[in-house]
């Protein structure tokens, strides 16, 4: 009789390599991606060592039907995880169209990576405008490729990238202007994110700025929150990232030029959005200003599911509320 071990040691061997190598692909589609990963790494790794083992004793008869019968059972306990921690993909009933402008190249996952992680996978198309690539702050070249990254990863459609002067956008009003106007007549957006006027760093004003005059004639545009928003930052529009905190914090992690800086740092990612999902009444979430909001743009991110915008206007007005 042929032996089966080299076949599965084979199989096994496969699945550990690609358990220890596919972190992005399982954070972009698992709850508890690290709980899972090291599941899986700690099941093949094991199996794979007693089928090296069974393989070198030449198991026959009951032994080895025994052994391949725990194998097969372990292999198929690893199933149940994934299928119960599976992100579900829940399709809106009308496909929209997001601009998200930033003016730096991580600014985008920090602030709203979540909610549009979350639009991507229900249908919606995601484009991003970036104004600079951050040399100031670091290496420009490593951060512009960084940011294709974290746009490949959640699945952006497109990716915008300039080279106006870090740390100097302000000087760049009107070409920024410009560039803002091309991207709403090509791309006809539903509804724009920006940086908020609350926000003590420069860049993200005048991206503000700019966003606010070229979109003058535009419904619906909401101001996300980066980690230099002042204490006036005052959301009142929410998006529940239950599902997409773990690929918030992955999408981050794709700027590794940035590491260092604290606000990069999982933990501060998580706390803020323990904060705004607090407030928001979920468990985690990210928080938009609105500038203004048609009604309609609301629904119509809304799945047969759940509601994607959350508007906890009793939160505020309530005096019941703790
Ligand atoms: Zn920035």
């Amino acid at each position: 009789m042929i032996s089966v071990y080299p076949l599965l040691i084979v199989l096994l061997a496969g699945l550990l390599s690609a358990s220890l190598a596919g972190k992005a692909i399982l954070h972009r589609r698992f709850r508890h991606p690290e709980g899972l990963r090291r599941l899986a790494v700690t099941i093949t790794a094991l199996l794979l060592i007693a089928n090296v083992v069974a393989f070198s004793m030449d198991l026959q008869g009951h032994w080895q039907s025994a052994h391949l019968t725990a194998t097969v059972a372990a292999l198929t306990a690893l199933v149940i995880p994934m299928v119960l921690w599976r992100v579900p993909i829940t399709h809106a009933s009308n496909a929209r169209r997001v601009l998200a402008i930033g003016a730096h190249p991580d600014d985008i996952e920090l602030a709203c990576g979540g909610t549009l992680a979350k639009f991507v996978d229900s249908g919606h198309e995601v484009e991003v405008v970036v104004m600079s690539d951050g040399m100031r702050g670091g290496d420009g070249k490593a951060r512009s490729e960084e940011a294709l990254r974290g746009a490949s990863y959640i699945g952006l459609i497109g990716l915008r990238h300039y080279r106006f002067a870090d740390a100097n956008l302000a000087a760049h009003g009107q070409e920024m202007i410009q560039v803002i106007e091309g991207a709403l007549a090509r791309f006809d957006p539903d509804i724009i994110l920006t940086h908020s006027q609350h926000d003590s760093h420069q860049d993200h004003q005048a991206v503000h700025a700019a966003t606010l005059r070229a979109a003058r004639r535009h419904h619906s545009i909401l101001c996300f929150e980066s980690p230099s928003a002042t204490r006036e930052f005052d959301p009142s529009v929410f998006v529940d990232i239950e599902d997409y905190m773990e690929a918030k914090v992955q999408a981050v992690r794709m700027h590794a030029d940035q590491k260092e800086k604290p606000y990069m740092a999982p933990e501060r990612l998580r706390a803020v959005a323990l904060f705004r999902g607090a407030q928001a009444r979920r468990r985690v979430a990210e928080a938009y200003e609105p500038v203004r909001m048609l009604s309609s743009e609301l629904g119509s991110f809304e799945s047969q599911h759940s509601s994607y915008l959350e508007r906890p206007n009793e939160t505020y007005t309530s005096s019941s509320a703790s």
